[in-house]
């Protein structure tokens, strides 16, 4: 016999499951495929060309975006959803 409370559970479970992979399917703000510069091999933020720091680069690994351009955008996002 199945139990009705067990079955809803289990349901619970998947959904939670399905929630958590579609957050992760989400690429973070910043961060993803890289723009390179040919010459020197140094990546390049994808808003405005600049160079993006080696630190940078060691603390978020791919990050594709300057520490200025993400502000912006963060900014952005942030206020589009209000
Ligand atoms: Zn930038």
């Amino acid at each position: 016999m199945v139990d009705i409370f067990d079955q809803a559970a289990e349901r619970c479970e998947a959904d939670t499951a399905l929630a958590i992979a579609r957050q992760l399917a989400q690429p973070a703000l910043g961060v993803g495929e890289q723009r390179l510069n040919p010459d020197t091999g140094e990546v390049l933020c994808f808003e405005c060309w600049e160079e993006i720091p080696v630190e940078r680069l060691i603390a978020v690994p791919g990050a594709n975006l300057c520490v200025s351009c993400l502000t912006v955008l963060e900014q952005q996002r942030r206020a589009r959803r209000v």
